[in-house]
Parts: C-alpha cells; sequence; structure tokens
C-alpha cells in the first residue's frame, strides 16, 4: 500500500513560547522535496539539520526532544502530529531556538497553520509500514499495542486518581477531519502540584494558564474544557506525534493504556527493528522471483 508524498505550497510562520524553556521562538514551515522527509533546520546555529526520526529521540520528559551534536528542537510532538494528520511527507521546519511554541497546548493552531500554507502531492509515492505481526510494549501496569490493520486505529484508555479526569478512553480513526474536529483542539495539561518540582528540573517555565489545562487536586483551574474527555484525546495526539518519528506513514490498531512518551518512544522502537526485520525477510523470496522471471 502505497500514498502520495506531500509537501506544503509556500512559507508560513507562527510565533510563541516554548512550554518548558520559557523562550520565545518562530517556526516556519518551508516545502521540501519528495523524499527529503520532514526536517528541523535551526535557522539560528547555521541551518543544522536535524530529521524528525526515532534516531534523533534525546529526551522523552514531559514531551519529546529530538536532536544531533548537543543541538535540540523540544516539544515537537504537537506540530509533527497536525503534520502527520496533513499527509505531510516533506517539509522543512525552521526554528530560531531550542523548542516548538506550544501556542494554546493543542495541534490546532498548526492545523491553521498548514492550511494556510496549503498541501499539494510531490508526484511520488511512499509505502505505508504495515507490520504483519502483533507488536506490544509493557512497562508496570501501562501498555501499548499494535495488531495488522489497512488503516490506523488508535484506542487509548487512561486511568488518574483525579475527580476531574478518572477514568477516559477515545478510538479515533485515523483522518485530517477527524483529527481537525476531535483530536487536534485538545490541549496539554498539568498539575499544580508538580509545578514546583518541573520548573526546578528546568520545565514548565513556559506553561500557564493560557497554554494548557491545569489542574488542582479539587479540578480545572482554567475551565471550561474543550471536551469532557479533553486529557484522553490529548494522548492520542500525543501518540500521533511520536509516531510520526517512524518517518513513513503506519496501518494498524493500536490500543494504549496509560501510556505516555517514554512508552510511545520504546514502541515506535520496536515497531522499527520490526519493519526492518520484516524488510529483510521479504527481500529473498522476491530475489529468487526475479530470477525465475528472467528464466521464464
Ligand atoms: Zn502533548
Amino acid at each position: 500500500m502505497f500514498v502520495q508524498r506531500r509537501t506544503i505550497n509556500t512559507d508560513v510562520s507562527i510565533t510563541g513560547i516554548g512550554l518548558h524553556s520559557g523562550i520565545y521562538t518562530t517556526v516556519e514551515l518551508h516545502p521540501a522535496p519528495a523524499g527529503s522527509g520532514i526536517t528541523f533546520v535551526r535557522a539560528d546555529l547555521k541551518g543544522l539539520r536535524i530529521p524528525a526520526l526515532q534516531a534523533s529521540t534525546t529526551a522523552l520528559d514531559y514531551a519529546t526532544t529530538v536532536g544531533k551534536d548537543d543541538v535540540q528542537v523540544g516539544t515537537v510532538e504537537h506540530l509533527l502530529s497536525a503534520i502527520m494528520a496533513c499527509g505531510i511527507t516533506d517539509v522543512d521546519i525552521h526554528i530560531d531556538g531550542p523548542e516548538v511554541p506550544i501556542i494554546d497546548g493543542s495541534a490546532l493552531p498548526f492545523m491553521h497553520l498548514i492550511d494556510a500554507a496549503g498541501v499539494r502531492d510531490l508526484g511520488s509515492e511512499i509505502p505505508v509500514l504495515r507490520l504483519r505481526e502483533p507488536i506490544e510494549v509493557t512497562h508496570g501496569d501501562k501498555s501499548i499495542r499494535i495488531t495488522p490493520a489497512n488503516r490506523l486505529i488508535i484506542k487509548y484508555r487512561i486511568d488518574f486518581d483525579h475527580p476531574s479526569i478518572g477514568r477516559q478512553s477515545a478510538h479515533f480513526d485515523f483522518g485530517h477531519d477527524n483529527f481537525l474536529r476531535k483530536i487536534a483542539p485538545a490541549r496539554t495539561f498539568g498539575f499544580m502540584r508538580d509545578v514546583e518540582k518541573m520548573r526546578a528540573a528546568g520545565l514548565a517555565r513556559g506553561g500557564s494558564v493560557e497554554n494548557a489545562v491545569v489542574l488542582d487536586d479539587r479540578g480545572v483551574v482554567n475551565g471550561p474544557l474543550r471536551f469532557r474527555d479533553e486529557f484522553v484525546r490529548h494522548k492520542v495526539l500525543d501518540l500521533i506525534g511520536d509516531l510520526a518519528l517512524i518517518g513513513r506513514p503506519i496501518a494498524g490498531e493500536i490500543t494504549a493504556h496509560r501510556a505516555g512518551h517514554a512508552l510511545h518512544s520504546r514502541f515506535v522502537e520496536q515497531i522499527l527493528q520490526a519493519a526492518a526485520a520484516q524488510e529483510a525477510e521479504a527481500e529473498a523470496p522476491l530475489g529468487q522471483r526475479s530470477i525465475q522471471q528472467q528464466f521464464a
């Protein structure tokens, strides 16, 4: 199964504060040629290029970071989630600092940005990754698995001991319109009780009631929510962003329970290993077939 490679039509940009660094950056999306993939370009550091691939991931605390040679780009997942939902396979993401702006904490501003740029087919195709065998990664009571399917379906369950969250589950059939309506508006969330600890660790320095759903022990501090189950929808958003690091579209039914960036990342690693093994296996019989064809 193949899909069209796609990029954007024209340059677009967005500026804002980084959720963890508290640093203001500008992100500029530029069209890119077929086959170049999704690449972060540190415009402030001689255009150092960091491919948006699993091999580039350097940190997974509360957000996904990619890097190369001590240079990093943090909190890439919401932007990558929007890029993936728009079917974009090739784009250069210029950024003049260490972290993608959080804007409102969701992927909606990035969907609007890509919409403003427009999307076009590049005239070549990219194979969709379809695994033949299931894969499961677990850590304590957290788990995530994929079983073979012809399209991407995500089922996510969370269970937080908090009156405003509790148990929530989402069933998401991957597609642009569904993403735009049901997933993209869901904002990141954080707990007041974690803020001091996170700030001491250099995290959440740009976090505020403007860019995250903030919870104290009783409930949501800055309501109303955009969805009653906004929390689990945001987990789906994060997972799609982390799946973008596979480097090509994927089909399969994914079931996640209480997972997060660290488990998503181990899962993507397992998927890439299984894909490499599956493709190596597929090559041998293909070679034999071509010899048979030569003699036919
Ligand atoms: Zn997130």
